[in-house]
């Protein structure tokens, strides 16, 4: 089989920085040679600026964004335990099933797909929880969510974040805004390939978790060995670490970070912006409620009368365009088309606006 390079323009995958390619490319490490450590610990470190945490416990677990969503429950929730999910479209729905599977008495607050969540009446689900979730940018929808607001409402239940696709892409402060798991993707914004889940808790939190979850492999309190120097313990075995995709990781971080971290979100703020404006010129409807619209990951109604998938394969056909379809009630009603990491340019946003209208004859 031949593999064309394709633009991707959808949810995820997107395409990578060439320096985490480059990085995924370079001579392979043993796991535990020197070299290997010194890299874990550098990622650690430049992970702990992309969440702007101060947390020790920031490491890249090896798995993919789910994993993540599973480490931050099964190390926090026993029988029994309140968890309040704020539910705004897919990832949300996810979040309480892995909280109910964990044993969690889940309260939901449910909102339209498509609007952000409201913190009040997060916060109001429930008098004492132990946790409270949320996703900061919903990639079903394309919406934004103030986890500010949600943090400072929190009182003394434990904050779950989910920002798989806003890492990287959008204004992000765990510390700042309280959050006390953050877990998320190298995928999306960061302009990794997919594979590992960036993580970090809190202090607060560590000292709260389960003693023994139900996973071993996901369990906080072995794998700080894992990554030892980052949180002062010795390093220990856990895992044969997947060294090819820390050390891409790694240099994509290095490439972030050489930009500056604002610089990289006023870049995906104004490609985002460019392209709502383009396609509201092309006279598409933009589905994710405005002023929470995230820049990364646009959501479009799919005009009537318009075949949502055969425009889609088009795109892939003649342009080698990939543009995500929307999902779960929204599955052939929606398109989402991603600008996240070395795709969030003007470049990337000309091209697609141009395939689009060229494709749809506008
Ligand atoms: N959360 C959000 C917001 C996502 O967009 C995704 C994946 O798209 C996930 C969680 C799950 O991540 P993964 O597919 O890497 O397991």
């Amino acid at each position: 089989m031949t593999l064309t390079t394709r633009r991707l323009f959808g949810p995820g995958p997107t395409n990578v920085y060439p320096e985490a390619t480059a990085g995924l490319a370079a001579p392979l490490l043993g796991h535990l040679d020197p070299a290997f450590i010194r890299l874990m610990d550098e990622t650690c470190v430049m992970l702990r600026e992309v969440w702007q945490t101060q947390n020790p416990r920031t490491l890249p677990l090896s798995a993919t964004g789910s994993a993540g969503m599973e480490a931050a429950f099964v190390n926090t929730v026993e029988e029994g335990d309140v968890v309040v999910v704020a539910v705004n479209g897919l990832f949300g729905e996810r979040m309480c099933e892995v909280a109910r599977r964990n044993g969690a008495e889940v309260v939901r607050v449910e909102h339209e797909w498509g609007e952000p969540v409201d913190p009040e009446r997060v916060a109001a689900a429930h008098p004492s929880p132990k946790v409270i979730a949320a996703v900061h940018a919903e990639t079903s929808t394309g919406v934004r969510s103030d986890i500010a607001a949600l943090g400072e409402l929190k009182g003394e239940a434990l904050l779950v974040v989910d920002a798989v696709t806003s890492i990287g892409g959008i204004e992000l402060r765990a510390d700042e805004w309280g959050v006390d798991i953050g877990y998320a993707g190298t995928q999306k914004c960061l302009g990794v390939p997919p594979g590992l889940a960036p993580f970090t808790i809190s202090e607060r939190a560590f000292a709260r978790r389960v003693e023994t979850p139900r996973s071993w492999y996901l369990d906080l309190g072995l794998l700080g060995g894992y990554v030892g120097g980052a949180t002062g313990a010795q390093r220990t075995y856990h895992h044969t670490a997947p060294t090819a995709m820390v050390a891409s990781l790694h240099a994509g971080l290095r490439r972030i970070l050489d930009e500056g971290l604002p610089a990289v979100w006023e870049r995906h703020a104004r490609a985002g912006r460019r392209l709502q404006e383009g396609l509201q010129e092309l006279g598409l409807e933009l589905f994710a409620a405005e002023g929470y619209r995230l820049p990364e990951l646009t959501t479009v109604r799919v005009p009537d009368g318009v075949d949502s998938t055969a425009v889609r394969a088009e795109l892939l056909e003649r342009y080698d365009i990939e543009i995500g379809a929307g999902v779960g009630p929204y599955a052939g009603s929606v398109w989402r088309i991603g600008l996240m990491g070395p795709n969030a340019d003007d470049s990337s946003v000309t091209l697609v606006l141009g395939a689009l209208r060229d494709v749809l004859g506008r």
